[in-house]
């Protein structure tokens, strides 16, 4: 295929500030009517957008580009320093990428492509010059580009674009996220490519390496095709597998769910036999800008997703857990520690007008399809946090009676376990609800102390540490000795090499993102319930996490034998 290099060249423009406080007044006019325009193009691009991913990114621009500490530093450089207008954005934009990329995390330096991508745009209005070369793709196209704002991305025809292969980036960019979504490979972190390839130059990407080739040979593009097609061909047969139960060689039924975000995720979850929803993480409602969802638009959110389920199983919706790296800004104060402060339950039980109508519109949704909504509580810490929450949720069903609602008076509840003090007094919990669902990416920050976002400790956050099997293993038995549902939807259900561990220490449901669905199911297929109890005795008597790793990779080298065999 051919290349298509993108290169963000700076414009061109005057580096001469303003003469006189009305020179400075016209620039600052200027400049509002470029940010009305782009306001403008982003709120016509959000229309246009074709899943959520695109329209979350979009919304994080126009909040950017409306960011008070943003346009304020712009009015002052223009009307008390008399800069030009792009030489105010493009200072004003400077100054804020400083200050963000002191801050280190993942989530700030994704911060700073938006407010590259805002401060581009601005200023090629200001200037009505283009910064790229971006143009209309008249062939398929692999796209080689020293870094791709997401705005640049949507304006391009999708259909056009082979691949995509970045100077920079990584695989949880907001760019990465896009590409994903758009269902088109990428490739990052690749230094200097595009400056080492022309526009209609040769090249071809190998997706599963993550390798660009620079004018290839024959036989290396035969390879990535042949591989390709090899790959298409996988995809096809593990969709095929989707309407098989996941059942293990010995006729253990392992029951599959998916983690979703909206009505978005339905449609994939249900091609990849989803049996129900295990997590519905609601927060989302309250985190798209500038709206509140009123008690009548959650409830029929939340019916059209149990009906949209209909009989493959039930939708647990798992009240809002925001605060913690889910910040809503209208809703929360800066916290020292927001990790272990104002968050999901704790933040609902003091905000108990935005708690109500979140529950009185699961309780009037459950009305419509009884038995097909479960109710869950997030980050509860212990059995008195548990009880509170308990106890409102009667107070608003006895309201609801009052009010002559009709709910599903049998709907169950359930709580996370994802805080250690809620696995180690998980016996008493489980006295309390339905069910429990083990968030194994929060469980695992908080038992050892180490911050789910954090890429300087992640070698440290592993959810299969000897300390978290102890905990899982707990709460199992407490599920077990009390007849409980029990389900886990952290990453570690998904993990293909941990399930087979994961499922011998008793978990019989696993939700997880839809995509990771037809694997997991394939891979329960192939095992043995039995064998994978005798793993988790194994793994529980180990004293060391290498040991875990090593005795699970033996584990798994084993089933690829016999399936090989
Ligand atoms: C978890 O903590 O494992 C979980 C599923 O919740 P979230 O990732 O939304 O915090
Ligand atoms: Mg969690």
């Amino acid at each position: 295929m051919k290349a298509f290099v993108v290169r963000h060249d700076r414009p061109v423009f005057s580096a001469q500030k303003c003469s006189d406080s009305a020179e400075a007044e016209a620039q600052l006019a200027h400049y509002e009517e470029a940010s009305a325009k782009v306001d403008e193009d982003i709120h016509a691009m959000m229309k246009k957008a074709s899943n959520s991913d695109e329209v979350t990114i979009l919304e994080a621009q126009s909040f950017m580009l409306k960011d008070p500490d943003f346009t304020s530093r712009i009015r002052h450089l223009i009307l008390d320093d008399y800069y030009n207008a792009p030489m105010a954005v493009e200072t004003a934009a400077g100054q804020i990428i400083d200050q963000l990329s002191k801050l280190g995390s993942q989530m700030f330096r994704e911060n700073i492509y938006d407010v590259q991508d805002i401060a581009s745009r601005l200023i090629s209005t200001l200037t009505k010059e283009k910064f790229t070369n971006i143009k209309e793709l008249e062939e398929k196209v692999i796209v080689v580009a020293d870094t791709i704002l997401p705005s640049e991305l949507l304006a391009m025809d999708v259909s056009m674009i082979g691949a995509i292969c970045l100077d920079g980036g990584g695989s949880t960019s907001h760019v990465a996220i896009l590409a994903r979504s758009m269902n088109i490979p990428a490739v990052f972190a690749l230094k200097d490519a595009s400056s080492r390839i022309e526009s209609g130059g040769l090249a071809a990407v190998d997706g599963l390496s993550g390798i660009l080739y620079i004018d290839p040979d024959e036989k290396t593009v035969r390879r990535i095709k042949r591989e390709k097609r090899q790959l298409e061909e996988e995809e096809r047969l593990l969709k095929e597998d989707a309407v098989l139960p996941a059942i293990t060689k010995d006729g253990v039924r392992i029951r599959l769910e998916c983690n979703i975000d909206g009505i978005d995720h339905v449609e994939s979850s249900l091609k990849n036999g989803a049996e129900g929803a295990g997590l519905l993480r609601t927060e989302f409602l309250l985190m798209t800008e500038g709206k509140t969802y009123s008690e009548d638009e959650q409830a029929e959110i939340y019916a059209q997703l149990a009906s949209a389920f209909s009989r493959r199983g039930p939708v647990t919706i798992r009240t809002y857990d925001v605060g913690g790296d889910k910040v809503v800004s209208d809703l929360h104060v800066d916290e020292d520690n927001p990790v272990l402060g104002w968050r999901a339950v704790r933040f609902c039980m003091s905000r108990r007008d935005i708690f109500r109508t979140q529950l009185r519109a699961v309780l009037r949704a459950s009305g419509s399809c009884p038995g097909r909504i479960r109710l869950m509580f997030p980050m509860i810490s212990g059995p008195d946090e548990l009880d509170d929450v308990l106890s409102f949720f009667e107070s608003v069903k006895a309201e609801c009676r009052s009010e002559g609602i009709a709910f599903d008076e049998d709907m169950k509840t359930g709580t996370m376990i994802e805080v250690p003090s809620a696995a180690i007094t998980s016996d008493i919990l489980a006295s309390k609800v339905d069910f429990f669902s083990v968030g194994t990416n929060d469980l695992t920050q908080y038992t050892i102390a180490v911050d789910r976002g954090n890429e300087k400790i992640s070698y440290l956050y592993k959810e299969y540490d000897v300390a978290m099997l102890r905990l899982l293993k707990y709460t199992s038995d407490s599920a077990a000795a009390h007849e409980l549902d029990l389900s886990m939807c952290g990453e570690l259900a998904s993990d293909i090499e941990f399930i087979p561990l994961i499922i011998g220490l008793g978990f019989r449901k696993l939700s997880m993102h839809p995509a990771s669905l037809l694997s997991a199911r394939r891979l329960i297929r192939s095992l043995n319930y039995s064998d994978c109890q005798v793993l988790a005795k194994k793994a529980l008597d180990m004293t060391s996490c290498r040991d875990i790793e090593e005795l699970v990779e033996k584990f798994n080298a084993e089933i690829r034998d016999n399936q090989q065999g």
